[in-house]
């Protein structure tokens, strides 16, 4: 076994194991998430709160945005069609990428990606 994993953040022991997507340290029992580690160190103070459109626009709780491209939807035949307007959008943590909570006419509430809505 020569993986390196990341020292456990709680006693700094090295024998720290992955089990699925966390780590658990045997010493302690600590258990963290090395990806949601990274992504707090790497992020800049304040990048977190600006949530931007497909082509750059500044998203805010509350914006009408407008899908831009077609989508599928689990559980509809036809899916989340480009064009679609979504009113009173609010943003959330990221989810899978996912940081638009929004409830859609004929879909009920959803969650989106800010990549694949433009500001209206
Ligand atoms: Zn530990």
């Amino acid at each position: 076994m020569s993986e390196t994993l990341p020292a456990c953040p709680e006693c700094a022991s090295p024998h720290g194991y992955a089990m699925g997507e966390l780590l658990v340290c045997p010493e302690c029992g600590h258990e963290w998430s090395p990806t949601e580690q990274t992504g707090e160190a790497e992020e800049p103070d304040g990048a977190r709160s600006a949530v931007k459109d497909a082509v750059g626009n500044i998203l805010a709780d509350g914006d009408t945005v407008s899908i831009t491209r077609t989508m599928k939807v689990k559980g509809s035949p036809q899916g989340l069609k480009a064009g679609t307007k979504v009113r009173n959008i609010r943003l959330v943590p990221p989810v899978d990428g996912h940081d638009i909570d929004a409830r859609i006419d004929g879909f009920g509430p959803m969650k989106l990606k800010s990549s694949v809505v433009k500001k209206i």
